[in-house]
């Protein structure tokens, strides 16, 4: 019995390594643009991007000028001569490019696919999510990918799934899985939603209160006995 014929599993940091891809792309930015590329000033753009990103959810700025804001404010911070466009471009293709998978996930997708349909549910730019959807080694077991940005809403808003839900044949609250890593978008999102959610916690966070978990896991594997009973 096929419990959840219908996987929605989230990208960043649950199929792909995003912190891998985007430590990366620092480096990149780094050597492009004559900057030193140290962890102190890593972390200090982290910072300034975490900022950028929280005011583009709250509505408060665009995608386009956020990525290239975060770019300026981080350089000014840290006293450093760069163009922010260009630091921006560099940054933007390299992620394109980042294809590292998180462990065991070309196994699990190659699997999964002879018995359930997967989709991609991601917050992100999407002309870099469909770039690197395209050049890795999962792309053939997807159906689909839905990007925050083309749907004009993200994770964990109800307007997100309800662009979701309208675009995958056959779906119901209860016919789906939310696989993801992060709890204050996939998880909060499939609760706001009404759907079934799997925590994929390979680093063994602690469980964040007040939030529906049906499933934990620590390795992508244990995903094939929760769909596949
Ligand atoms: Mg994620």
């Amino acid at each position: 019995m096929n419990r959840y014929p219908i996987l929605l599993l989230d990208a960043d940091n649950t199929l792909f390594n995003f912190d891998a891809g985007n430590r990366r792309a620092f480096t990149a930015v780094c050597r492009a643009c004559h900057l030193p590329d140290t962890d102190a000033l890593f972390h200090a753009y982290e910072a300034v991007n975490a900022e950028m990103w929280g005011a583009f959810d709250r509505g408060e700025y665009s995608k386009d000028f956020i990525v290239v804001e975060r770019f300026r404010l981080f350089l000014e911070r840290c006293g450093l001569q760069a163009d922010p466009v260009r630091c921006n471009a560099v940054h933007l293709d390299s992620l394109k490019t980042n294809t590292q998978l998180m462990p065991n996930a070309l196994e699990v997708c190659r699997t999964l696919a002879q018995t359930h349909r997967l989709y991609i549910v991601t917050n992100a730019v999407a002309a870099v999510q469909k770039a690197r959807l395209a050049a890795s080694d999962i792309r053939p077991y997807i159906t689909d990918a839905f990007i925050s940005e083309d749907a004009g809403a993200s994770k964990p808003s109800s307007a997100y799934f309800d662009y979701v839900f309208s675009r995958i044949p056959g779906i119901t609250r209860e016919n789906c899985l939310l696989i993801g890593d992060s709890p204050s978008s996939d998880l909060q999102g499939a609760n706001n939603y009404g759907i079934p959610c799997c925590w994929y916690n390979p680093h063994g966070l602690a469980r964040p209160d007040g939030l529906r978990i049906d499933y934990e896991i620590r390795d992508l594997l244990e995903l094939l006995p929760i769909v596949n009973p």
